[in-house]
């Protein structure tokens, strides 16, 4: 859903962005908001994302014309956040973009809209702030926006409000961080100042939920250092992305809603969706693989080591990270019914013991009896002591 065009910048934008070029910053009227919101919701739409803005904060904010930094405006923007939250067949809400110089340089107001956001959205909203370079050359020639003093206090800002979990299990609100390769006067030393300033980050225990890296090519951009660029790519996912995923989705967390989409690759396609078998109950706990993703702006993608039946939700437990996904598996499983993949999916149960549990129900279901009639029963008859996550996932 739109809610305005342009930029505050306007007049001395980002070098390689074009809204500037659309001049002083558009706003839409919240009551036309609103009602488009109603219309959608009307219409049978059950999830919406605020977008079309550059900046959340800066909505219909106060000294446009004239500050570097105008001061942001809560009230407009509650209007419309808490507006939107009072129908109830709005389920999934978030928004897009941040400016995190706003928000550093005027904390007071954005602390407001702040916890208008964490009142009002859905757990698992993420703002983008961009950064695109920590190196001040860089910043300097390009005309950026923001500087790495100014992003770290947006972010350590977002986390002291953002951090703690909603329903779905997700945390309420985390900051997102846009890189931009090919900017004119980045050096390879370009790449090593983004990287110690996200390990800055993480030393201060601050969490970002996704962090983008992107390219520039073509005319008023400069060539890319390859070697150096993937090297600085390959870091970021392993010595920032994996540790930061491990810390928000710890193992053993409960995640709602998780709405499953391919099986075996992490792409949906049409004739997965559109074959009936791929959807069939039958297929649940076989052997594969199935891909999905909570509803929201930039949904983690989970990982099961099974097939579930497609287009269908179903709550999941943590069990493993990898640099931009988490797997997991079902939660609520009977232990007197889980499959040998189901069993297996679970860290700490073994072939072995997954075997030994299926085959132990098998004859027990011969002589007609309960197998198990409790999960410390199955994983005694399996030889090994019930694993930690198998006590949230398995029940009778
Ligand atoms: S702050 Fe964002 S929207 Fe504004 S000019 Fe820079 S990149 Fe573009």
């Amino acid at each position: 859903m739109e809610l305005y065009q342009g930029c505050v910048r306007f007049k001395r934008g980002c070098k390689f962005c074009i809204e500037p070029k659309k001049g002083l910053p558009l706003w839409r009227e919240e009551s036309e908001v609103l009602s488009e919101i109603t219309a959608a919701l009307d219409s049978g739409v059950n999830h919406i994302r605020i977008g079309g803005a550059t900046d959340i904060y800066t909505y219909k904010a106060e000294g446009v014309r004239d500050l570097e930094y105008p001061i942001p405006n809560p009230e407009p923007i509650a209007k419309i956040l808490h507006g939107a939250r009072e129908d109830e067949r709005l389920k999934i809400f978030h928004v897009d973009n941040g400016n995190p110089s706003i928000v550093a340089e005027n904390l007071e107001p954005a602390t407001e809209i702040t916890k208008t956001m964490v009142n009002t959205l859905s757990d698992g909203a993420v703002l983008s702030f961009g950064l695109e370079s920590a190196d001040p050359t860089v910043h300097e020639i390009n005309w950026l926006n923001c500087n790495a003093e100014q992003l770290t206090t947006a972010i350590r800002h977002i986390n002291e409000f953002g951090k703690g979990r909603g329903e779905r299990g997700l945390p309420k609100l985390l900051p997102g961080l846009n890189f931009i390769a090919g900017l004119n006067g980045e050096t390879d030393k370009s790449y090593q100042m983004n990287l110690e300033l996200l390990h800055n980050l993480r030393s201060q225990g601050l969490w970002l939920r996704r962090i983008n890296i992107r390219q520039v090519e073509g005319r008023g951009f400069q060539d890319i250092s390859e070697e150096p660029f993937r090297a600085f790519k390959k870091a970021v996912r392993e010595e920032i992305d994996t540790i930061l995923l491990q810390e928000m989705f710890p193992l053993g967390t409960k995640l709602s809603d998780v709405w499953w989409e391919a099986h075996e690759n992490r792409i949906r396609r049409p004739e997965q969706v559109l074959d009936p078998s791929h959807r069939a109950e039958v297929i649940r706990g076989k052997a594969g693989i199935t891909f999905g993703r909570q509803i929201g702006a930039y949904p983690i993608l989970v990982g099961l080591p099974y097939l579930v039946p497609l287009e269908a939700g179903s709550d999941i437990i943590v069990t493993g990270h990898g640099a931009r996904s988490i797997s997991g598996v079902e939660a609520n499983l009977s232990i007197n019914k889980a499959t040998q993949s189901q069993l297996e999916a679970v860290p700490g149960i073994g072939k072995k013991a997954a075997w030994r549990i299926v085959s132990t129900r098998a004859k027990a279901s011969r002589k007609s009896k309960i197998p198990f009639d409790s999960v410390e029963a199955a994983f005694q008859a399996a030889g090994i002591q019930t694993p930690e996550v198998a006590k949230q996932v398995f029940s009778i």
